[in-house]
């Protein structure tokens, strides 16, 4: 059940996606009516906040635990550790493999900004790698001209929650001797030759940040097979109290709250819903926007069954005229990502992810959440119909 328009106290419910403060210009021409991403709210997730906050146990207690368990167990996984964001959980995961000054982590340039500034927050170097230009994953084959004798670890990205190629991840690691980390923020329930995602390396990072498929607010989980990293993991998280007022490293106040932890229990209860729910929608524009010329649908990669956190075309001509076509009729789309390694904060050098920055120059994410009616589905996929001739003849 879905709470329409309504909160508890009766006020007309505000959206929960922050806003960004400072606006494109094109978006301050219509507040988007349909948004990238929509949070599967209802009565269960506020009565479950509703128990902690009663209970008066706020931090440190059983929803952590249970929201561990019962995440680690949705992925196969023998240990869950909870963490107040994914970014969090991401230096927290690079901390506890001692990665550090003069250590250098393979990553993809096509990400969020904080796979790279997690390597950079604990001291080490992020080095981009390119993609492939069909799943828009970390190209394995791209691996070897980056290895030093520093590099320690490949951090890969399950890009718009569509597993990596995990078998040649794996087979390069080994080859020479790296670490592999999955971040794996959008990857909920993703499954790559039918095992789900969080085990493919040393340990896995997931977010629940609200354009995740399941959200706490904020927050993150690591999950891993190795008993010793969990540990490692629990101390950064809380101070590095071994045990009480006994500090055995530095650590952070890096924990996840109670009341985060119960919703989180109550969203992975929905989670196969929502996959289910997002694939048939996937399925659907699949076919529709498959037989518009100009555009290309999501690639799905076989032995893959992606998490469907984005849904990202490629547009062969005029992409920002498209993507402002769809903003001025409420469709919020976006260019997820603007590559990481063309930021101001890692010197903007161009030219040499060609495949990562030609990717770039098209792609565009389309709102695909699991509340989407058919309405909105066909009012997407004709608006981008549309778009797409608009800016043809405008060339
Ligand atoms: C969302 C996301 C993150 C960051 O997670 P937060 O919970 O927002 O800190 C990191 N990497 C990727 C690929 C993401 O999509």
């Amino acid at each position: 059940t879905v709470l329409a328009g309504k909160g508890v106290t009766g006020h007309p419910r505000r959206d929960p996606i922050a806003r960004p403060d400072a606006k494109e210009p094109d978006e301050a021409a219509a507040e988007p009516r349909i948004r990238l991403a929509k949070p599967d709210f209802g009565e269960e997730e506020i009565e479950a906040v509703r128990e902690v906050l009663s209970s008066g146990t706020l931090t440190n207690g059983p929803e952590n635990t249970g929201f561990e368990r019962e995440f680690a167990a949705r992925h196969d996984a023998e240990h869950g550790v909870t963490f107040a964001s994914g970014t969090a959980a991401l230096a927290a995961m690079l901390l506890a493999e001692d990665i550090g000054p003069g250590d250098e982590v393979i990553v993809p340039s096509m990400t969020f900004i904080s796979t790279a500034t997690s390597v950079c927050h604990v001291g080490a170097t992020p080095v981009f790698a390119d993609i492939d230009p069909w799943s828009f994953n970390l190209d394995p084959a791209d691996i070897p001209r980056l290895v030093t004798p520093r590099t320690r670890a490949v951090l890969t990205v399950h890009y718009a929650g569509q597993p990596g190629d995990m078998d040649a991840l794996r087979a390069v690691c080994a080859r020479y001797g790296l670490l592999l980390l999955e971040d794996a923020a959008q990857a909920a329930g993703a499954g790559y030759r039918g095992i789900p995602v969080g085990t493919f390396g040393k340990s896995a990072m997931f977010s629940f940040t609200p354009t995740k498929n399941i959200t706490t607010g904020e927050g993150g989980m690591v999950l891993t097979n190795d008993v010793r990293t969990a540990e490692k993991l629990r101390l950064l998280r809380n101070h590095g109290q071994q045990q009480l007022y006994k500090h055995t490293v530095i650590g952070y106040n890096w924990r996840l709250t109670e009341m985060q932890a119960a919703l989180g229990r109550v969203q992975l209860r929905k989670l196969d819903a929502i996959l289910t729910r997002k694939r048939a929608n996937v399925a659907w524009m699949n076919r529709r926007l498959g037989s518009v010329p100009g555009i290309t649908p999501p690639f799905q990669k076989p032995h893959s069954a992606s998490a469907h956190m984005l849904y990202t075309c490629l547009v062969d001509e005029g992409r920002d005229a498209v993507r402002d076509f769809l903003l001025r009729r409420g469709i919020e789309a976006r260019v997820y990502f603007p590559p990481a390694h063309t930021q101001p904060i890692f010197g903007r050098v161009r030219g040499c992810l060609p495949k990562t920055e030609e990717a770039a120059r098209r792609m565009l994410s389309l709102p695909m959440h699991s509340q989407l009616t058919p309405a909105e589905l066909s009012y997407i996929a004709d608006t981008v119909e549309k778009g797409v001739g608009v800016a043809r003849m405008s060339r």
